[in-house]
């Protein structure tokens, strides 16, 4: 075939020279770009041959005078209304040779000797017309046809560094711009049984339901494969380091199938074992209930509890007696006194007078008494009595 599609020479749309002539390059993609900018009704071309010129020149001035490229970065452009206008200068020369010059629009030098086509718009979810499809298809097969490239060489600009561009929508369709360029160029197009938008059926269905336990939500599972489920799809081949293209071939659909469903995160537990000792300690029934607690924990967990409960270097977790000296047994002294109980000099010591009065606080609040116990219990027990107070 021939090299059909009717482009506006950068002479035609008025481009200043290029700093430098780039070199010749020998093409093995097209890659496919948008422009990021408004979609119609505001694009920036307005969809007329005067508006795509115009663009043409201002992305141009962006690049050299932007980005201080030698020229525009990219080779072609296909605003919205299907005009085709060569973009760095020598292009469209050049792939009429079979041959490109090298651009700057891809990133990587592997994608800059390949020419690259920006599609006026941003297609993220928008999707586009056909006027501008049509020219996008008709340029791609008299690139492909002129420089001998397989259709199957077709690729996004995210193919080759880390983009949105060129929309996932856009990205999405690249299978069906290739078959489209295939039709065009009358080579056959390849049987294909890759589920894609528009789809329909039973294996949607399914292909839902996977989606759904994947962790992925297509909207309703009604077997129409629709933009809720080209999403859930782009999301799970992201997920997974796929080429997220919104396709399920038989890649995506082996990750799907043999994908185990990420484990639901842990419940928050109802019960804190912690409060529940503090408040309800020492009645006779905890016996029976930390027995059956004890014959549902592993016996690792039991010993690593039983260890953290003897050793803990930041703060001992002693009981306090005679004897024993501190801030814990002066802050004691100081609740004992603070509840009108006598334990001697507020000293820090643990004396005969401190383990009397802990006896009789004990008794007045029906704690075995031992004389014998830990600030913490005593401090909680004051600080229960006084928020009850303070809320009665
Ligand atoms: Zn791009």
């Amino acid at each position: 075939m021939p090299f059909t599609a009717t482009v506006i020479s950068a002479k035609d749309w008025g481009a200043v020279p290029p700093k430098a002539w780039p070199e010749e390059t020998r093409p093995q993609y097209v890659i496919i770009h948008h422009t990021a900018t408004p979609n119609p009704p505001n694009d920036l071309s307005s969809g007329t041959s005067a508006g795509a010129k115009e663009f043409s020149q201002s992305l141009q001035s962006a690049h050299m005078n932007g980005f201080g490229w030698y020229d525009s970065g990219h080779n072609f452009l296909n605003t919205t209304g299907g005009f085709l206008l060569e973009a760095r200068q020598g292009s469209l020369d050049a792939i009429k040779r079979g041959r490109c010059v090298r651009s700057a629009h891809a990133g990587t030098d592997k994608g800059n000797e390949s020419p690259g086509i920006e599609n006026e718009g941003t297609f993220n979810t928008y999707q586009m017309r056909s006027q501008q499809w049509n020219s996008l298809v008709e340029l791609c097969a008299s690139i492909c046809s002129s420089c001998n490239i397989d259709p199957n060489n077709i690729k996004g600009h995210r193919d080759f560094i880390e983009t949105q561009c060129p929309g996932d929508w856009l990205y999405g369709q690249l299978p069906r711009l290739r078959n489209d360029v295939r039709k065009r160029l009358g080579t056959p197009v390849p049987a294909d049984d890759s589920l894609r938008e528009g789809a329909t059926g039973a294996k949607v269905t399914q292909l839902q339901q996977l989606l759904k336990a994947n962790g992925f939500n297509p909207g309703p599972i009604d077997g129409a494969f629709g933009s809720g489920t080209v999403q859930a799809v782009i999301s799970f081949q992201k997920y997974k380091g796929l080429a997220a293209d919104g396709v399920v071939g038989s890649v995506t659909w082996k990750a799907l199938t043999s994908s185990t469903p990420s484990p639901s995160p842990t419940p928050t537990p109802t019960v804190n074992l912690l409060d529940t000792y503090k408040y309800y300690r020492g009645l006779p029934h905890q016996d029976q209930a930390i027995t059956w607690l004890n014959g549902k924990v592993s016996k690792d967990a039991l010993d690593e509890f039983s260890r953290r409960w003897r050793n803990s270097p930041s703060q001992p977790f002693l009981p306090l007696q005679v004897g024993a000296v501190g801030p814990e047994v002066k802050q004691l002294q100081q609740r004992l006194q603070q509840q009108g109980f006598n334990p001697g000099s507020l000293d820090g010591s643990f004396t005969v007078a401190t383990k009397a009065a802990v006896i009789a606080y004990q008794q007045s609040k029906g704690i075995m008494a031992d004389g014998i116990d830990n600030v913490k219990v005593i401090v909680l027990t004051y600080w229960k009595i006084s928020a009850k107070i303070m809320i009665s």
